[in-house]
């Protein structure tokens, strides 16, 4: 049986270092991350990889199909029992969608949703300063204020939404991401290996 562990949170929440960090602190415990693993796949030159590429340098969702199939991919072949995922779900669609498959699936127990909040005004100072401090050829092509903008807006639209439905079974943990790594990641961690 499978524990998962969603983690959503703004571009420049942390979500993607915090839940990397508890996953190194845990041998148990295994993390991936939407964005990593779609960028992987256009690092890879593939056609799929192609066609992602096209939605993630405007800011722009991947179709449905893409992103379901990644986690669910990534879910069965996790090493480990506990897995945490971050950056999903990001619309109330891949939200209904995920819940059909989760009660379908007997080998995956959606433990909590974890959201890492910041406010936007941090976000953005996260943001476009990981691109000034990027090393030449480093920079992610989807760091730019433009981008951001988008990026932030189709993470606010569906929020409310997506923490009502969380709240209602149950599931929602709020974590505020505006203190210093440490501090998140020893709450976040707490959280976790708190769970039965
Ligand atoms: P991130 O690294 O989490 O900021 O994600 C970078 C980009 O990957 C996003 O702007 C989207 O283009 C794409 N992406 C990541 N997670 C998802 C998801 N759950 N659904 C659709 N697209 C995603």
């Amino acid at each position: 049986m499978k524990k998962l562990f969603l983690i959503i949170g703004a571009p420049g929440s942390g979500k993607t270092t915090d839940a990397s960090i508890i996953a190194q602190n845990n041998g148990a415990i295994v993390h991936y991350s939407t964005g990593d693993m779609l960028r992987e796949e256009v690092a890879s030159g593939s056609a799929l990889g192609c066609e992602i590429e096209g939605y993630i340098s405007k800011g722009a969702l991947v179709p449905l199909d893409i992103i379901v199939n990644t986690i669910v991919t990534a879910i069965n072949n996790a090493p480990v029992d506990t897995v945490l995922i971050d950056g999903y779900p990001r619309s109330t669609e891949q939200m209904t969608a995920f819940d059909v498959l989760v009660a379908k699936e007997e080998n995956i127990e959606l433990a909590s949703v974890i959201e890492v909040r910041v406010s936007e005004q941090v976000a953005r100072e996260r943001i476009l300063g990981r691109r000034a401090e990027a090393a030449p050829g480093q920079e992610r092509s989807d760091d730019s204020e433009e981008v951001f903008n988008d990026r932030m807006k189709i993470y606010t639209d569906p929020l409310a939404e997506i923490q009502a439905f969380y709240t209602q079974k149950n599931l929602l943990k709020v974590i505020s991401g505006e203190r210093t790594l440490e501090e998140v990641v020893a709450d976040m961690e707490a959280f976790i290996t708190s769970k039965p």
